[in-house]
């Protein structure tokens, strides 16, 4: 069974998807490790100044796979990029990555593969409408903008990575807009993408809300 969830940074698609699956004993699959895994890559081979044409030339040679079948653990090259994925330059270029056709046909092509062997809580931004239009189930979270800079704030206080919340704002919405605004699979609602604003919502109301509608033996 697949249950995918779309949605805007920061509106808590990872942290719900998360819960549920492990209360329902499914597999929480975050594409957005692996966009931010090759990008990483990118960064560290000196790729990023001469996007696309750099990475288009060498993304045939990667070897992209997951560590011990954990399906959050991205390894490229047998490298284990985990550790670096949510570092500021990730942040800033991963929408850049993420809008190159090459690189999400061959994202979309691992994940269609992974899924054939589990059950998955499967979250990004093209989930229902491009990796698995077929989804059991789907879900689009949204929330307004304030709520989302405190969220992923909350997030960052605690590893005391410092970051003002103005910044943090710009961040947010600039990767939104290049997200929602590429010309390959832009972020938006599948049309029947169950839509979840989760501005007022607990993590509580949020994961309840979803399992409610899941119907496990379907
Ligand atoms: O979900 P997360 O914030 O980790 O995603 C990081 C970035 O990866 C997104 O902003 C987007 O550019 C890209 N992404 C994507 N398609 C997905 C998942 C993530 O383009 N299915």
């Amino acid at each position: 069974m697949i249950i995918a969830i779309d949605g805007l940074a920061g509106s808590g698609k990872s942290s719900t998807a998360k819960i549920i699956a492990s209360k329902i004993g499914f597999n929480y699959f975050s594409t957005g490790k692996m966009y931010r895994a090759i990008t990483y890559y990118c960064i560290e081979h000196n790729l990023v100044e001469s996007l696309p044409g750099s990475l288009i030339k060498c993304i045939d040679n990667l070897k992209i796979n997951f560590k011990d079948d954990n399906l959050n653990r991205v390894l490229i090259n047998d490298k284990d990029y985990n550790e670096h994925i949510y570092c500021k330059e990730v942040n800033s270029y991963v929408s850049i990555v993420s809008s190159i056709k090459k690189v999400r046909v061959l994202m979309v092509k691992l994940q269609r593969n992974i899924a054939k062997d589990y059950n998955i809580v499967c979250e990004g931004r093209d989930i229902g409408t491009v990796v698995f239009p077929s989804a059991d189930y789907k879900f689009f979270f949204r929330a307004d903008i304030k709520s989302r800079v405190n969220r992923r704030y909350a997030e960052i206080k605690s590893k005391n990575n410092l970051i003002t919340k103005k910044k943090l704002k710009s961040m947010i919405l600039n990767r939104d807009y290049k997200d929602m605004n590429r010309k390959f699979s832009p972020l938006k609602k599948a049309q029947d993408a169950i839509l979840v604003v989760t501005t007022n919502m607990t993590m509580d109301e949020q994961v309840n809300f979803i399992i409610n509608k899941i119907d496990l033996k379907k």
